[in-house]
């Protein structure tokens, strides 16, 4: 099984990526932000995953891990997976690596797009238009998730690092350009 950890800061490009390694890979794209965007506000469980994510704070990794798990359980023949935004601690990725483990399978690599603060909180205002997302549109809830992404994500890379399978990719340039530099990390593989 291919099962790809897309990682990057908000804004990164990770959702639109995705979007391209589904297609010339056949995996299956799991993005925790819009299973969390995805629930009904009025239930009990959509209701708390709002009170964190439009703050742009961290839904508690406890309700993360279930809902993740829920996830791929519900694609028991996929041939991979692409996890977006998913782990964000390293607590979730060790669960990561305890219920693939289970399964008979692991991650294969994370591939993590870099780019810098400024092209970050200017390309997430810029979606802000489009994507309707209360947390693309407030400075201050954009630097917030950026300064969570600093603190209790960017661990994460050291995690998969010390595992021998973290790929840094270089997240500037064009759409078409950022997918083909991560087909060749895949492809190398
Ligand atoms: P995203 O669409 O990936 O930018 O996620 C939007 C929001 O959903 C985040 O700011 C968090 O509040 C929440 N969220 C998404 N994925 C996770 C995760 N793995 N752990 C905790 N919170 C998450």
């Amino acid at each position: 099984m291919l099962n790809i950890v897309l990682f990057g800061p908000p804004g990164a490009g990770k959702g639109t990526q995705s979007e391209r390694l589904k297609e010339n890979y056949g995996l299956v794209h799991i993005s925790t932000g819009d299973v969390f965007r995805a629930l009904d506000p009025e239930s009990e469980l959509g209701k708390l995953a709002k009170s964190y994510s439009d703050k742009g704070n961290l839904v508690p990794d406890e309700v993360t891990i279930e809902i993740l798990e829920a996830e791929v359980s519900k694609h028991p023949n996929a041939k991979g997976v692409i996890y977006d935004g998913f782990p964000r601690t390293t607590a979730q990725a060790e669960a990561l690596d305890k219920f693939l483990s289970a399964k008979g399978t692991s991650v294969s690599m994370m591939l993590s797009l870099v780019v810098p603060e400024e092209e970050l909180k200017s390309r997430l205002i810029a979606r802000a238009e489009v994507s309707g997302r209360k947390d693309d549109a407030d400075p201050e809830i954009i630097q917030n998730r950026i300064n969570t992404y600093n603190n209790s994500t960017a661990p994460v890379a050291d995690f998969y690092k010390a595992q021998g399978k973290l790929h840094e990719i270089d997240g500037v340039g064009s759409i078409d350009t950022i997918t083909q530099r991560l087909f060749d990390v895949i492809d190398a593989q």
